[in-house]
């Protein structure tokens, strides 16, 4: 049967995109080749820190910024369509501690894009920057597509073959449709050669228990950071790895990211209770968001990096915008 939207990638990406066109009384198709939500947007810390990860001006600069102020009203949102499912959103602040003359000089350039701080004696303070469960959020997008009634979720399928009306799949079935939207992350551009390369970052990161409230702001120096979900869950990391699809997890690395942390925070336990990996979908540049040259009412959404998390609000309107125009 013929559907409206066939979305390729079932990340927070690609089911923010497929909520948002539901909305619009769309007819939806999600295909994944793995699990819906199994990859990056399972693996990822969750920081929703424009101050931590904004530099400069620019486009996606104040896309993220605007994604951030989307945040609460999107989690509400999607806590109602999903029936009341709990959503782990908190505006924590993020303390950013590092040379001084260079982290002030930074949050100057960012009081440009909007970006608050407050210049402490030994680290900036971002009040604004908030964490979030990502895998809460995509199992909230889930439901709420399925009580919309008009997205079907396909797991463990992947999609061989992209062309204007159509998309095949691994069992050689084709799934007919008006619109593709491409978010399968990291691996996006193995589906579309003319398309803006997408290529895997690999992060590790480490995960303590400990009393909920002990860890306050966002702790972050450098690539290195640590937050605290509600539960108690402390999170640390991250590497940035360009090693390609490697899903080892490297006990040097689990150890020299927990001493790390374990010099920061000296309450922790003595060892991590889980270590784990995951693909940032990397791309040159700014993330893809926008129509495929190679083919008609073929879009991309994809190159999300650091900030897929941060990010899928403010893409979902913009590809719901591009299709239902
Ligand atoms: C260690 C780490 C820490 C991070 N921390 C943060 C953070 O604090 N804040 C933040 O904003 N972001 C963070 N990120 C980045 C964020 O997780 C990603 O940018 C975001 O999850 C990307 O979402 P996505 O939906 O584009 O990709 P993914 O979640 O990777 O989803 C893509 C999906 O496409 C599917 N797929 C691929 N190829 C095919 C195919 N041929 N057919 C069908 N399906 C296919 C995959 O199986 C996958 O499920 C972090 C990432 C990592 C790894």
């Amino acid at each position: 049967m013929k559907t409206d939207v066939v979305v390729v990638g079932g990340g927070i990406i690609g089911c923010s995109i497929a909520w948002r066109l539901a909305q619009q009384k769309l007819r939806v198709t999600v295909v994944d080749q793995g699990k819906i939500g199994g990859e990056s947007s399972w693996a990822g810390a969750g920081m929703l820190a424009p101050g931590g990860e904004i530099f400069g001006d620019g486009t996606w600069a104040r896309r993220g910024v605007e994604s951030l102020r989307l945040y609460p009203a999107f989690c509400e949102e999607l806590t109602e369509a999903s029936g009341g499912m709990a959503i782990d959103f908190k505006v924590t602040g993020a303390r950013e501690f590092g040379e001084m003359a260079t982290l002030r000089e930074r949050a100057e350039a960012q009081a440009t894009v909007g970006i608050a701080s407050v210049v402490e004696h030994d680290h900036v303070l971002y009040p604004d920057d908030a964490v979030v469960n990502p895998r809460d959020v995509v199992a909230a997008l889930r439901e709420a597509c399925t009580r919309l009634e008009c997205v079907t979720f396909v797991e463990d399928v992947a999609v061989t073959e992209i062309a204007t009306g159509a998309v095949s799949v691994q069992d050689a079935a084709t799934l007919e449709c008006d619109w593709v939207v491409v978010s399968a992350g990291a691996w996006s551009s193995r589906l579309l050669p003319e398309a803006p390369a997408a290529f895997p970052v690999k992060g590790h990161l480490i995960g303590y228990w400990m009393e909920p409230g002990a860890i306050g702001p966002i702790y972050r120096k450098g690539h290195h950071y640590v937050l605290q979900r509600q539960s108690g869950y402390v999170l640390a990391g991250a590497t940035t790895e360009h090693v390609g699809f490697d899903r080892t997890v490297d006990p040097h690395t689990v150890e020299a990211l927990h001493k790390e942390t374990k010099a920061a925070f000296p309450d922790l336990p003595d060892w991590p209770i889980d270590s784990w990996i995951g693909f940032r979908p990397g791309s040159h540049g700014d993330p893809v968001v926008g129509p495929y040259a190679g083919a008609e009412r073929v879009y991309l959404a994809y190159g999300h990096y650091r900030n897929g998390i941060l990010n899928a609000p403010v893409t979902a309107r913009m590809v719901c915008e591009a299709v239902t125009s």
